[in-house]
Order: C-alpha cells, then structure tokens, then sequence
C-alpha cells in the first residue's frame, strides 16, 4: 500500500502530497464541525457525499470559464486539485438574511436582500475569522486591488449561477463561502476557486417547505443532517443511494 505524505489536516478536509507537479489530493472527512470547532461530531458519509456534490458543482463552474482548483475526482473521498497559494480570506455571498448577519445587524430573518451582499472574514481560527473590510485587504496586502476585483466579480458569477442551478432543484441558495488562490499557468497568474462547494458551506433550503438541508441541521441540533445532504446530493443526480451504500461498504 503507498502511504500517501499529509501536509495539512483541516476540520472537514486533508491535504495529501501528490506525485503530479504542482497538484495535491483533497480528501473529504466525515467530520463535521461548528462555532470553530466548538461542536463535534463524525456524520458517516458525509465526505463521500461532499466530494460528490462539489466536483459537480465545480465542474459546471469550470464549462463557464470559470477557473476552479479542481482536476479531478479520483475516487469516493479525494480530489486532484491544482496547488494553489491560499488568500487568507474568506468570501460570504448572501441572497437572503439569516445565520451571522442578523445577529450581527438585527436584520429580520429570511428578509431577502435587494442585491447579493459580499462579505469578507480573515481566515484566522484563533481570531474566531472576524469580518473585514476590502480596505483591510488591501492595507494588509492580503490581496491586490486587482486580485479583489478578480474576486468580487466571480464571486458574483459563481452565485448567479448557482442560484440558478440549485432553484432548478427547487432549492434556495441562501448564502455561501467561497476561497480563492492564486495559481501560476506559464508565468501568468490566475485568480482559482479552491475549497469545495457543499452543504457544509452553503445555506439550502427547500423551496416548497424552507426545510434546511446543509450544516444548519448540525449547528442547530434538527437532527437528520445525513439524509438533508444526501437529498441534495440526489437533487442533484451525483449520486444514487445505491451508489452511496456501496461506497460505504466497500470502505469497511
Ligand atoms: O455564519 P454565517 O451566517 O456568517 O455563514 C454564512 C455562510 O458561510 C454560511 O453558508 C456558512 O455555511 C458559510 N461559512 C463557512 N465557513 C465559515 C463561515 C461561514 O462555510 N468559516
């Protein structure tokens, strides 16, 4: 069996050395984690679900010439992914008010907003990822003024497009965490999606009943947070609970 070299762990995800140049392996965890890492708990196939749902999502970014970080899904649980360097910034694009921002504002809960709102956090676990302005960006150099424009107008996109795509599925995209990374193609560099795009890091809601399928069911102890991500995972024809048996068995 070849041991594969781990660079980095995260809460949902593990980072593996790859023999390709410049590539890594994303592997999806069953970990689910909330309120940075206050919240803790294993939900059995989670990962597999996840790993599903954002190649899918990712690659029909990709068809819009959007540039993502992903090559490829390898198998169940892992990715080929371009080796990005990670802006230390997180993207939050909301369409309707709910989670941080009404606490934050008293903002009325599922008041949809007039036009996409973006927000930026710093990526700091130890700092809880405070929210920070675009001047902080710059002043801080976290990204250039280019690379933020870069930033905002995908961001924009990626959420038209999603927006789109998931209502086609009669869910609601509520609101959404992006990454970016800075990727080098023949000297020139590109402004890349990295991460993932899933119920861990998005709001969905069933558009008849605003029943909550993503992390939401977690955070909030509504329990059933395995079956709300495999309804989307099978809204989204990725996977077949058969498929998904399957996987998990072969596994043990
Ligand atoms: O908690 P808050 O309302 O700020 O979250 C906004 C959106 O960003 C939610 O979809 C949430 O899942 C996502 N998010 C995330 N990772 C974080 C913070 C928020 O995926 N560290």
């Amino acid at each position: 069996m070849v041991v594969k070299k781990k660079l980095y762990e995260g809460k949902a995800k593990i980072i593996y050395k790859s023999s390709r140049p410049n590539t890594l392996i994303q592997y999806f965890k069953d970990d689910a984690t909330a309120f940075n890492n206050k919240k803790k708990d294993i939900i059995p196939g989670k990962g597999v679900i996840n790993n599903f749902i954002s190649e899918l999502l990712m690659s029909k970014l990709s068809e819009l010439n959007i540039q993502t970080h992903l090559i490829e899904r390898l198998n169940m649980r892992e990715q080929l992914v371009h080796e990005l360097d990670i802006i230390p910034i997180e993207v939050v694009i909301r369409n309707i008010a709910t989670g941080s921002l009404v606490k934050r504002l008293g903002i009325n809960e599922g008041k949809v907003l007039s036009r996409p709102l973006l927000e930026f956090y710093l990526k700091n676990d130890s700092l809880n990822d405070p929210i920070i302005s675009e001047e902080h960006i710059l002043a801080f150099d976290w990204a250039s003024s280019n690379e933020l424009e870069e930033i905002i107008s995908v961001s924009l996109r990626v959420n038209d497009f999603l927006l789109g795509y998931f209502l086609s599925q009669e869910i609601r995209l509520i609101d959404f965490k992006l990454e970016f990374g800075r990727y080098w193609n023949n000297g020139e560099q590109i402004i890349m999606l990295g991460d993932e795009i899933s119920p861990d890091n998005c709001r969905l809601w069933d558009v008849q009943t605003n029943k909550k399928l993503d992390k939401d069911r977690f955070r909030h102890d509504l329990g059933d947070i395995d079956k709300a991500y495999k309804e989307v995972a099978f809204r989204l024809g990725v996977l077949s609970e058969q498929e998904f048996k399957k996987a998990l068995k072969d596994e043990v």
